[in-house]
């Protein structure tokens, strides 16, 4: 019997509309949990047992998620991903639709090596489908314990894995090396240069002492930003507009998940002048709870000359989509796509990233 569908990827299609959704983790991880048990089953058992019942029989898959296999088998869309597609309404403008659509991969993603949720291969098979060309990852720097941020020599050996899944990955499709690391308290990076060097794309982020002094503040950014090695300064007022999303951890959220929190304060001409001035990019990062920079930062950074990167942030697969949300801010802003280093191809990003340092 021909299989019209193929109930794995249904499984792991609502997997990841639903994290798109910002929906509760633990339903989010039942699908991925069901597409993981079953994938490794043979097809005639899987249609046995779906016949007769017992997929509930195996652990990882319950009644939601063995009759969406049922459906699925019988050649249906399964009613639960249906439902999701019929309410998963885009509301983007033309021109937010025109930059997304420009957008030619993601800076900033996370793995289960940092505070990701997800292997590097999954986040990877997720950029895939979005059809992004390339996919930045950035896990954090070894000073973000809280985040099991990496040491040197972890990154040393994220890179030789890097190689490794690159090589099984479809072409057209690459995973570029990448760190978001900390910047720390006297505007330094938080690794070794060689490594920096070596990477495709530096993203800095500060995550410690956000309530510093205007002036210590704007000090340290500025000289971050003047580093060689860095490429993208991310979320660059550390705000948080509203909860975090449901099992999302990240520095100094535990147990705080529905904390909001204040930009910092510095002196934001000085630090986009010298974005401009070293041409270094501005993150507009399209995470929900953070939407940073603000509208108003995003408009005189342009006014500034400078140029951005729409990322995600992602620590999710399902959260690569988020992207239309930045540029639903940057499109409302006027940020045109020219201005905006991840229409790039990987090559001309790198080549980019390479003649800064
Ligand atoms: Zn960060
Ligand atoms: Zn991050």
């Amino acid at each position: 019997m021909a299989r019209a569908r193929d109930p794995i990827a249904d499984l792991r299609r609502i997997a990841f509309l639903l994290e798109r959704a910002n929906e509760a983790t633990y339903r989010v991880r039942a699908f991925r949990s069901a597409a993981k048990a079953l994938a490794g089953l043979p097809a005639a058992e899987l249609t046995e047992r779906a016949g007769n019942g017992t997929l509930t029989e195996l652990a990882g898959v319950g009644d939601v998620t063995a009759r969406c296999v049922a459906e699925s088998l019988a050649g249906e869309e399964p009613v639960y991903l249906r439902r999701l597609v019929a309410t998963e309404g885009s509301d983007l403008d033309a021109e937010a639709t025109a930059l997304r659509a420009a957008l030619r991969g993601d800076c900033h993603t996370h793995s289960d090596w940092s505070d990701g949720g997800s292997p590097i291969e999954e986040m990877a098979l997720a950029a895939v489908e979005l059809g992004h060309e390339y996919l930045v990852l950035t896990d954090h720097s070894p000073r973000l314990t809280v985040a099991r941020g990496l040491t040197a020599e972890r990154l040393r050996r994220q890179l030789d894995h890097v190689a490794q899944v690159n090589a099984a990955l479809p072409e057209g499709f690459r995973i570029l090396t990448g760190i978001e690391v900390d910047i720390l308290a006297d505007g330094s990076l938080d690794q070794n240069d060689d490594l920096l060097a070596r990477l495709d794309v530096v993203v800095g982020s500060v995550h410690s002492g956000l309530k510093d002094e205007r002036s210590k503040m704007t000090r340290r950014m500025v000289k971050a930003v003047a580093n060689p090695h860095l490429d993208i300064l991310g979320h660059i007022t550390g705000r948080m507009v509203s909860s975090r999303p449901a099992g999302v951890t990240g520095p100094g959220d535990r147990g705080h998940r529905a904390r909001t929190r204040a930009e910092s304060d510095f002196d934001a001409d000085a630090v986009f002048a010298a974005c401009a001035e070293h041409d270094t990019a501005v993150e507009i990062n399209s995470r929900p709870e953070r939407q940073d920079p603000p509208k108003r930062l995003i408009r005189r950074a342009l006014e500034a000359g400078c140029r951005f990167a729409i990322n995600t942030d992602a620590h999710a697969p399902g959260q690569l989509d988020w992207q239309r949300f930045g540029c639903e801010r940057a499109a409302l802003c006027g940020v045109p796509a020219d201005r905006v280093i991840n229409t790039w191809s990987a090559e001309q990003l790198v080549t980019w990233t390479h003649i800064r340092a």
